[in-house]
């Protein structure tokens, strides 16, 4: 099954909704991928919000 990214969260995932937040409103087209272990210490996940550890998309359009 083909990865999806969250719009709401990030999350990426594969299935039919989000299991972070639940919602369904995803996009495959989205652009870069990380892990974040550490949220409180990440740059970039402060950039996008992120506080809980996982995998995000960076861009999600
Ligand atoms: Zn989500």
């Amino acid at each position: 099954m083909k990865q999806r990214a969250c719009k709401v969260c990030n999350t990426i995932y594969e299935g039919d909704k989000c299991p972070r937040c639940g919602s369904k409103e995803f996009t495959e087209g989205f652009k870069g991928k990380i892990q974040v272990l550490n949220p409180e210490k990440s740059e970039i996940a402060k950039k996008l919000n992120i506080k809980e550890k996982g995998k995000f998309a960076i861009k999600t359009r």
